[in-house]
């Protein structure tokens, strides 16, 4: 592990929240930043569905040329069949920043990180933050450890980004606490499809609800078909729809759904499974410290806001480090963010009223929501 001894701001995590405030940072002239990433940009990550909206973000980090070389596939919107059995569509036709993207997820992370890099920025790959403290003389002190290496050490910060995602570790040890709400979870199975089932329907996410929770459908870049079903964990476990072939039977009753993969055979016969919570901390920030993307405040992935949010807090962060805003206002704002996603979270759910009795969308209506 090459890290020095200290640094003006050290940033927990280099998913899209880390990578995209190191960039911020950089472009405001910060050096001595460092990005701690406990992975190493290989491992299948799963959040995939980014809007046109993307692209306005990446200007602002003038990264959008570079990722727009970087061939994700296209996203025109997506079908639905959630309320009732009739198909609906919410294309991207008549916006003017033109499509979404379908994201190759690992992809995407490393070349978010590669840009921070490419502009100064230290990263440390295969390294996590163990343990933080507060140094006498200000910042923090922070103990990590190499997964390859075996080697821990210690490095001083002045300030601190915690963008470690829903582990949240260092905002944590800072004493901050989740305030959480209606966690789902995500049972995944990716699917090779035939030639002509992937031109029918490339390009287009789709939904359906169903009476224990909703199934999302998506074609990845690399051709492979995402079916994801969102349940909360009581169902999970009373289902047994960690087993394949209870997977498989559920899905057989989402008949739209189960059209996808009329031909398709499964990758591989393990279930992916995803935590997906709702949350958002009690304290975003302190003395020369905040918590930015999942780690700060975590959505439901019915939204796909997930990683433009995490990008959006990135630039915020890094406004507050350079003393634009104050944290104060920095979390007044993702709070803000959080109460407007609760609503649209709500009403997205309420439009599905053909289960009055299903404990799921019982939780999920927002009579008891809130
Ligand atoms: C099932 C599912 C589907 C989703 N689908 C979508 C979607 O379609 N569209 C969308 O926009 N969003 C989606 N999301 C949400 C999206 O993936 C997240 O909001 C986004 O990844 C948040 O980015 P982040 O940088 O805050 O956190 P992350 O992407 O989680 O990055 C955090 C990083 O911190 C690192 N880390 C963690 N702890 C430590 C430590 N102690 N030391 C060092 N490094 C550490 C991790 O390795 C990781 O790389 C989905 C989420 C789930 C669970």
């Amino acid at each position: 592990m090459k890290a020095k001894k200290s640094y003006r701001v050290a940033i927990i995590g280099g998913g899209p929240a880390g990578s995209a405030c190191a960039l911020a940072l950089a472009q405001k002239g910060i050096t001595d930043i460092l990005i701690v990433e406990a992975g190493d940009y290989t491992k299948f990550r799963i959040g995939e569905s980014i809007q046109p909206e993307s692209l306005r973000l990446f200007e602002a980090l003038d990264i959008d040329r570079a990722f727009l070389q970087e061939g994700h596939a296209p996203c025109y919107g997506s079908v639905s069949y959630w309320g009732s059995d009739k198909r609906g569509y919410n294309d991207t036709l008549m916006n003017p920043l033109g499509h979404g993207w379908r994201l190759d997820r690992v992809k995407f992370d490393r070349f978010l990180a590669m840009q921070a890099h490419a502009r100064g920025v230290e990263l440390l790959t295969n390294v996590q933050l163990k343990n933080s403290t507060s140094a006498v003389d200000g910042g923090f002190l922070l103990d990590l450890a190499s997964k390859a290496e075996g080697k821990q050490s210690r490095i001083h910060a002045d300030f601190v980004v915690d963008a470690g995602g829903t582990a949240a570790l260092f905002s944590r040890q800072r004493g901050s606490c989740k305030i959480s709400t209606q966690p789902l979870v995500c049972l995944a199975v990716r699917f090779a499809p035939k030639e002509a089932e992937k031109q029918e329907h490339q390009g287009l996410t789709q939904l359906e609800s169903v009476e224990d929770g909703w199934w999302y459908g998506a074609y990845l870049p690399d051709d492979s078909l995402l079916l994801a079903f969102y349940s909360n964990a009581a169902t999970v476990k009373s289902q047994q729809l960690l087993q394949l072939t209870r997977w498989r039977e559920l899905l057989s009753r989402a008949v739209n759904t189960a059209k996808l993969i009329q031909n398709a055979e499964p990758l591989s016969n393990d279930i992916l499974s995803f935590a997906a919570p709702s949350y958002c901390l009690d304290h975003l920030c302190g003395a020369n410290w905040l918590a930015i993307g999942d780690a700060a405040s975590c959505y439901d992935p019915i939204t796909s806001q997930g990683i433009i949010k995490a990008i959006a807090n990135g630039l915020s962060a890094a406004d507050v480090i350079t003393g634009q805003t104050d944290l104060h206002q920095f979390s007044q704002s993702i709070k803000t963010m959080y109460r407007h996603y609760l609503t649209m979270r709500s009403r997205y759910y309420d439009l599905e009223q053909r289960w009055h009795k299903s404990p799921f969308w019982i939780k999920h209506h927002s009579r008891i929501s809130h």
